[in-house]
C-alpha cells in the first residue's frame, strides 16, 4: 500500500554551535516521504519554485517518490532557516520566507485520492482539511502540526481532530493545546477532542503513545552525536506510516511496531545535516537498530 503525503517543500538554512548549512533539501513533507520510503510507495502533495535544485527533484526519484502532486509554481521556493542552541533541544527560527507556499492549495490528482494511509504533516490545519473534503474512505489518517498553528490557527486545528484516527505533537504543544503539562492527562484532553490515537513526542527522550490497546512508551535510539535534530519528528511520523502501510494485521496490532521503525529512522535523521545521513540508509541499517532497541529495552 502507499502513503500520501502532504506537507511543506522546503529549503532550509541550519545553524548548529559546530557548523552551518544552506538551503538543503527540506520541509515536513520532504523528510516524512524519504522515511516513509523505506517501507512503502510514496505519493508526495506539495509545491516548490522554479528555483528548486534539479538535484532534489532527483533524491526525491531515486526514493521513487511519487511527484505527481508536486506542484511547480512561478516564483521562490518557501525558505526557512533556523539556529539551534548547545543543547539541541531548543533553537528558534530566524527566517520564514514563504515564496509559493504562500498561495499554496493542495490538489490531489485523481489517483491520490483513494490512499488508504494519509499523512497530513505539518502545513496549515486550513489545507489539511482540504486534502481531507478531497479524499474518499481513506483507512487510516494522521495529522502532524506545530506551535505556529496553535498560536494562530487553533479553532481549525481542534475542528481538524475529530476528522483524523491519529494525532502527534510535541510536549510542549500537547501543553499548549490541553493546558496540562501531565503528558498522561494531556493524552486523554486530546482523546476527547477526536483522534483514537495520540502520540506525544519527547524528543530525545522518545515518545508516548495511547489508542486502543492503551498506553505505549517508544524509546529514542541513544545516540552519541546529534549533528542537526531538523525533521526528527517529521522522520519519525514518516517512518511509523511507511511502516503501517507495508504491515499486514490491523493498525492496533502493528502501530506500536510501527513507532520503533519511526524512532529508529529519526535517529538517522539527526545524525546528519538536513536529509543528507537519511538518504545513505538502508533498509538493513534500520533494521538492525530496531533489533538494538528491542535488546535496549527488554526486561
Ligand atoms: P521539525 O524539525 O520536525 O519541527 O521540522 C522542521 C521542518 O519543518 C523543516 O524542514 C522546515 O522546512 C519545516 N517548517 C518550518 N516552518 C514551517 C511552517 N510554517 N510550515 C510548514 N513547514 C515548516
Amino acid at each position: 500500500m502507499s502513503v500520501l503525503i502532504v506537507g511543506s517543500t522546503a529549503l532550509d538554512s541550519i545553524k548548529t554551535p559546530h557548523a552551518e548549512n544552506p538551503r538543503m533539501l527540506g520541509g515536513s513533507a520532504s523528510h516524512a516521504a524519504v522515511a516513509a520510503s523505506f517501507f512503502s510507495p510514496v505519493n508526495l502533495v506539495g509545491v516548490v519554485g522554479k528555483d528548486f535544485p534539479k538535484k532534489y527533484v532527483n533524491l526525491y526519484h531515486r526514493h521513487k517518490i511519487d511527484l505527481e502532486g508536486l506542484q511547480i509554481a512561478a516564483g521562490k521556493t518557501f525558505h526557512w532557516s533556523a539556529e539551534y542552541e548547545v543543547n539541541m533541544n531548543h533553537r528558534r527560527t530566524l527566517l520564514t520566507e514563504l515564496g509559493v507556499f504562500e498561495q499554496f492549495t493542495p490538489h490531489l490528482p485523481a489517483s491520490y485520492k483513494k490512499s488508504r494511509y494519509v499523512l497530513l504533516a505539518n502545513i496549515a490545519p486550513s489545507l489539511q482539511h482540504h486534502v481531507l473534503d478531497q479524499m474518499s474512505k481513506p483507512k487510516f489518517v494522521v495529522a502532524d502540526t506545530m506551535d505556529l498553528w496553535l498560536n494562530i490557527a487553533k479553532d481549525d486545528l481542534v475542528k481538524l481532530l475529530p476528522r483524523i484516527d491519529g494525532f502527534v505533537l510535541n510536549d510542549s504543544e500537547a501543553h499548549q493545546l490541553t493546558e496540562s503539562d501531565n503528558v498522561v492527562a494531556a493524552l486523554k484532553r486530546i482523546h476527547k477532542m477526536g483522534p483514537r490515537y495520540v502520540i506525544i513526542k519527547k524528543g530525545s527522550h522518545g515518545s508516548i503513545l495511547s489508542g486502543p490497546g492503551g498506553i505505549f512508551i517508544c524509546p529514542a535510539y541513544p545516540l552519541h552525536n546529534v549533528c542537526d535534530p531538523t525533521g526528527a519528528g517529521d522522520s519519525f511520523v514518516g517512518g511509523l506510516m511507511g511502516y503501517l502501510a507495508s504491515a499486514r494485521g490491523s493498525i492496533d496490532a502493528n502501530i506500536r511496531r510501527a513507532m520503533i521503525y519511526g524512532s529508529v529512522t529519526a535517529s538517522f535523521c539527526c545524525e546528519g545535516f538536513g536529509l543528507k545521513k537519511t538518504t545513505t540508509v538502508k533498509r538493513a541499517d534500520i533494521d538492525r537498530r530496531v533489533k538494538e532497541l528491542e535488546k535496549f529495552t527488554k526486561f
